[in-house]
């Protein structure tokens, strides 16, 4: 290992949209503590998933390959320990590594953390109140309740842990918040916040789908209209109509969340203060990110897996004194598979050929390679289960986006599951035939306008289908038997 390398804390929180995010312009709430990473150093605006569900984004930022090549490519595929992840080569380098929180890739001798010389992690989703933790045994978890908010929980280990690490060895940490995950339980702390406030609506809470693929139209996890109880907190109103629905449950649902979400602003707070406190802030690499975005009523929907951008974006911000300088804002492709490659980096260990991201450390540090990626590959495998919606893959670039529908769950675990959400009529996915869609970001962001059969737009979509295939080639990953040129 080289000298003065750096600490690593990695706090990922679940399925928060950089749009909830002060630092990223949110209009409809505040997060200091998150804002105080990204004012001392770095936010990423295009940062993605390459699979927008926890699971499978998830062995991505430990394995650093691509969910076709780790396996883990939906919510019933959990990860097998003995891939090669990024913890144990930091371990085996001279970190001392923890894991706390959630986990969510599987439990028993085979799923459980691995690489981690401590660790405690929610079993599945956990709880928001009073959680059973598994802590680390070598059996794969010995299971125990502990009682609080599963945010301040988790935070108190994390720093329960800093303060008695061995202070030899550097040190990377895992703080992976179960917050703000569906169901939006709330502590009391922030419970009564927004009571009496109308939350700002997003521009396409009233989305009709027109002029867009059906799997848009047959995804059943639209706000107030597929959501149960728990979404909601109380029962779910009859005789109202969609729109009234939408707005109600927008309100309904959207504080709850955001309340989580506050929570965990506070908690990286109490991370920040003892880093400055303990005099470790400088040798520090802080990183706040979630494993993918979350549509908060926009498109009319609540959820992810769509290759839309509120789903697609993670929220990333990063500080680390001693190379980022502080206020940098960075718009390359970042891509959850290159995590593993840059935290190897800044502990002067190689990076095995077999992972597939690339270490963004020089842009990091203001400077771009000019052989950085011009565009990103994205696979959503699961098709019906869970929210009706369909398998798709596509292609993202600076400036367009190609999707490819295909309607089709390819034999992959799990996927066609009985889909949840709502009740009445649900568009049968698998008897729909595949379909393009093609987004002129620049002119349309909110992505509400399928070019896909205008003329104008024919050599864009011809150059974007050709570099989606080759990125497919190059990545190892198999295009769908209907995709022909
Ligand atoms: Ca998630």
């Amino acid at each position: 290992m080289k000298q003065n390398c750096p600490n690593i804390l990695f706090i990922m929180s679940d399925d928060h949209a950089a749009h909830a995010m002060s630092c990223y312009g949110s209009r409809i709430n505040r997060t200091p503590n998150l804002d105080r990473i990204a004012e001392e150093g770095m936010r990423f605006d295009n940062c993605f998933c390459t699979n927008s569900i926890c699971t499978p984004s998830r062995a991505s930022i430990l394995s650093g390959t691509y969910n076709h090549i780790n396996g883990v490519t939906t919510l019933a595929t959990m990860m097998d320990n003995t891939l090669l992840m990024f913890p144990k080569l930091l371990q085996g380098a001279g970190y001392r590594t923890a894991v706390f929180g959630k986990w969510h890739l599987g439990q028993g001798a085979r799923h459980c953390p691995a690489g981690f010389d401590d660790w405690a992690v929610l079993p599945g989703q956990g709880y928001y109140h009073n959680p059973t933790f598994a802590f680390k045994d070598p059996g794969g978890g010995e299971k125990r309740t502990v009682q609080g908010y599963v945010t301040d929980i988790i935070t108190d280990m994390c720093l329960d842990w800093l303060e008695n690490r061995n202070q030899g060895q550097p040190f990377c940490l895992l703080c992976h918040h179960k917050a703000p995950h569906r169901p939006w339980y709330s502590d009391d702390k922030h419970a009564h916040l927004f009571l009496n406030e109308v939350v700002p609506e997003p521009e396409t809470l009233f989305d009709n789908y027109q002029n867009r693929a059906k799997a848009a139209e047959a995804a059943t996890m639209r706000v107030g209209v597929h959501m149960n109880e728990m979404d909601l907190k109380c029962e779910v109103p009859d005789k109202m109509s969609e729109e009234d629905l939408r707005r109600w449950g927008y309100q309904r649902y959207i504080k709850d969340y955001l309340r989580v979400v506050q929570s965990v602003d506070d908690n990286v707070g109490r991370l920040l203060d003892y880093l400055e406190e303990n005099g470790l802030a400088e040798n520090t690499l802080v990183v706040y990110t979630s494993d993918q975005g979350f549509f908060l009523g926009d498109h009319g929907w609540y959820d992810k897996r769509f290759m839309y951008e509120e789903s697609l974006r993670m929220p990333l911000v990063m500080r680390y004194p001693r190379e980022v300088k502080p206020g940098m804002v960075n718009d390359d492709i970042v891509l959850n598979v290159d995590f593993p490659a840059l935290f190897l980096d800044f502990a002067g260990v190689p990076i095995p050929d077999t992972f597939q991201g690339r270490s963004f450390r020089p842009l990091l540090q203001g400077s771009t390679p000019p052989d950085w990626r011009e565009a990103m590959y994205y696979r959503y495998w699961m098709n019906r289960a869970h929210h009706n919606v369909a398998a798709h893959y596509g292609i993202r670039t600076n400036s367009h986006k190609l999707i490819y529908y295909y309607y089709d769950g390819c034999g992959q675990k799990g996927t066609e599951d009985a889909c949840c959400g709502g009740s009445g009529d649900v568009m049968e996915l698998d008897k729909l035939e595949p379909e393009w869609e093609l987004f002129d970001l620049e002119k349309d962001p909110r992505e509400l306008k399928n070019v896909v059969g205008d003329p104008a737009y024919a050599g864009v979509f011809h150059e974007l289908r050709d570099e989606l295939h080759r990125l497919q080639a190059e990545l190892g990953d198999t295009r769908y038997s209907k995709d022909t040129d």
